[in-house]
């Protein structure tokens, strides 16, 4: 109660019932299941709010007109909090009242994390990242993981360079299952002739306390990203196909940092359009058909629609939009913790049903999205559903078609 806000406040005032948040949730229209409904999530929430919060709070509780929540309520919505939203927003732009359940359910996790109450998987990747700095890989393995990559892939990866303009930085599975797509930013930024590296000191971008709620683990690592930034005298963080990645180093990280930042931050599909457009990289097209998938954070809550197009095209493809695409595009259903949360699996499949009938019905032949999480929603979506049509990434596409050959690289180097 002590963290919410004016906004919340406002936010829980508003809302006048008329369920059409629910037509838009990926969960409601899998299941039809009323306790999916976006503003429903947060019932524990707003009651607590009006007993405590509320300009008629005294009232309120004198009165007894709102039960307040319990433990056992609590411990009933941590499914609804965390298994079943992904803080995709698309609720958000339904509701006609300009309620932001998405960052309404953010701050309700907030408050389960502070609780206790996440689930025990999230609850081990924080613990984890708050020790490495990554949920998945502690920081003193990264030069070895490079160097393999490196070697697996034949592209040079610099490491802990002392100095460089550009830090960049991976996506958690792109240091385990997906090396090819850090192989790709790799070839990617030698062909550029560019000074950069990935550095022990920030080299996950995907930011787990953000999913969790955690928001002091949150700011332990954006401050991890731009203090390496700084340290070795970047101008730029580039972020990997990671959507969250996106949320919380371009759209959070000042609040955390404290003032604006010292360096520019910009997700990979931004860099590859901009990089195109100023005809620095020219990929030899492959003029077949392709859909997209928007990932929820860097389109509908980051902006970023275009540029992912603008790519596309470069690359040749006629693209045949899904029926739900750009800022009203469904959710892959595993954003926000929930691909790593093996509990929600069951729900994740379901909705996974929606899109793949969306992708089926555009009949393309390349399937492409820009977010590593959501291509691991997807993949895990089709092996349980024995559907065929792989999941490609925008990145190693422009880097399997770069037109001139790759540069001499920066020699792959550790500290
Ligand atoms: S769409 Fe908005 S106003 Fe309508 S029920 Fe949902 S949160 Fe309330
Ligand atoms: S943010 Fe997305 S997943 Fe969460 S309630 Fe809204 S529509 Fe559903």
């Amino acid at each position: 109660m002590s963290d919410f806000s004016v906004t919340v406040g406002l936010h829980l005032e508003a809302c006048v019932h008329c369920g059409l948040c629910a037509q838009a949730c990926h969960f409601h229209m899998a299941t039809g299941d009323p306790r999916y409904t976006p503003i429903y999530k947060l019932e524990p929430f707003r009651r607590a709010y009006q007993r405590q919060a509320s300009p008629f709070a005294p009232l309120v509780r004198a009165l007894g007109l709102v039960k307040g929540p319990t433990i056992d309520d609590l411990q009933q919505w941590q499914e609804l909090i965390y298994d079943a939203c992904t803080m995709c927003g698309r609720c958000t732009i339904a509701c006609p009242m300009g309620i932001d359940i998405a960052e309404l359910i953010r701050d309700a996790r907030h408050g389960m994390f502070k609780a206790g109450l996440i689930p025990d998987r999230l609850a081990l990747m924080d613990r984890t990242a708050r020790q490495w700095g990554s949920p998945a890989t502690p920081a003193e393995d990264l030069p070895d993981i490079l160097a393999e990559t490196a070697a697996e892939h034949g592209v040079a990866i610099p490491c802990d360079l002392p100095q460089a303009d550009v830090l960049v930085t991976a996506a958690p599975a792109e240091l385990g299952e997906h090396t090819a797509a850090l192989a790709a930013a790799a070839k990617i930024m030698n062909h550029l002739g560019l000074r950069w590296t990935l550095h022990q000191g920030g080299f996950d971008a995907s930011n787990i306390g953000f999913n969790n709620g955690d928001l002091e683990l949150q700011e332990q690592l954006t401050r991890a990203l731009i203090d390496t930034a700084l340290k070795i005298g970047a101008h730029t963080v580039l972020l990997p196909e990671c959507g969250h990645a996106y949320g919380a180093a371009r759209w959070d990280a000042a609040r955390w940092y404290g003032k604006a930042l010292p360096v520019r931050v910009i997700h990979m599909t931004e860099f590859l359009d901009e990089q195109i457009a100023a005809g620095r990289l020219q990929v030899d097209p492959i003029g077949e058909t392709a859909t997209f998938h928007d990932p929820c954070q860097i389109v509908r809550r980051g902006g970023l629609e275009a540029a992912a197009r603008r790519v596309l095209a470069a690359l040749g493809f006629e693209l045949i939009e899904l029926e739900a695409h750009g800022i009203t595009g469904l959710c892959c259903g595993g954003g926000g913790g929930v691909v790593s949360n093996q509990r929600a699996a069951p729900l994740r499949h379901k909705v996974f049903a929606i899109k793949q009938q969306q992708i089926d019905a555009t009949g393309a032949q390349h399937f492409v999205t820009s977010c590593g999480q959501c291509r691991i929603t997807f993949e895990m979506g089709a092996r349980h559903a024995g559907w065929t049509k792989p999941t490609e990434s925008l990145l190693e596409l422009v880097a399997d078609r770069l037109r001139v050959a790759p540069q001499p690289a920066a020699i792959a180097q550790k500290a």
